[in-house]
């Protein structure tokens, strides 16, 4: 049932310790939410995990396998795929594009075979073509497929990078900070489109937020992280009650 585990991570900058001693599992068709005050640790074990930052100890494992030595890169080719901010020469292309060289860009089996021959190559295409529109009618970006990435708003952009992610049909996505500048009536689509992704796909997500709220309302499972340190797990409701947690807030 564990997609993920962390066991032991630790991860210093000079003198200061960023992570300290962070262990967790996240199930397959989870929603993990990890949230805490500033300086936390939550960035930190997101770039962890995600394979930016090697942990001076502790290790990560996905899907059974140990991936503590692996890029960003390369986890990706195994499923474990993070959103990343619309790079700034993509703004001038449009959502289409944008997706289709999502695909492109996924290091994955498929573009192998595509190598191997030109009519596979064509299949590859029209089967990038074919997931791109499903996933910008179900982010309802369909209407905009011919826009330039630059002319979205905030939030249409977040749906953007979340779609790119999803052309690499990733089975964990880890999301860092989804909700940050989108309006509410776009941060309700957002998180909705998590929970049908997770019930109808069977996708496990890992979301760091600072909304609370957002987390609240979509996470199976709460991390609440303080000074480097997993402070509280639990459902929603008892990670809110956590009286360390609550400490940790208001001492900040
Ligand atoms: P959060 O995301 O919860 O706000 P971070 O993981 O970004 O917390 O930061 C945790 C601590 O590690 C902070 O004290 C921060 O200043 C420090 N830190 C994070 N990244 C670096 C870095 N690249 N170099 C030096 N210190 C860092
Ligand atoms: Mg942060």
């Amino acid at each position: 049932m564990t997609l993920l585990e962390a066991r032991g991570l630790r991860k210093t900058f000079g003198g200061i310790v960023a992570v300290d001693d962070v262990s967790f599992e996240v199930d397959r068709r989870e929603i993990v939410g990890v949230i805490g005050p500033n300086g936390a640790g939550k960035s930190t074990t997101f770039k962890l995990l995600a394979g930016f930052h090697r942990p001076d100890e502790g290790i990560v494992r996905f899907d059974g396998e140990e991936v503590t030595d692996l890029g960003p890169e390369k986890r990706a080719q195994r499923g474990m795929v993070r959103t990343f901010q619309i790079a700034q020469e993509l703004t001038g292309m449009r959502v289409m594009e944008n997706m289709l060289l999502a695909a492109q860009n996924h290091p994955g089996e498929k573009v192998l075979a595509a190598a191997a021959n030109t009519s596979s190559v064509r299949d590859y295409e029209s089967d990038a073509r074919d997931r791109a529109e499903e996933l910008l009618k179900f982010l309802e970006l369909w209407d905009l497929r011919e826009e330039y990435a630059g002319n979205l708003s905030g939030g249409q952009r977040k749906l953007l990078e979340l779609g790119r992610a999803l052309m690499a049909e990733p089975d964990l996505l880890l999301l860092d900070e989804p909700m940050a500048g989108v309006n509410p009536d776009l941060t309700d689509r957002l998180l909705q489109r998590i929970m049908e992704l997770r019930d109808e796909r069977d996708m496990t997500f890992l979301v760091v937020e600072h909304d609370i709220e957002a987390i609240m309302r979509i996470s199976d499972t709460v991390i609440g992280m303080h000074d480097g340190k997993v402070l509280s797990k639990g459902t929603p409701e008892e990670v809110q009650s956590d009286e360390r947690m609550l400490e940790a807030y208001l001492g900040g």
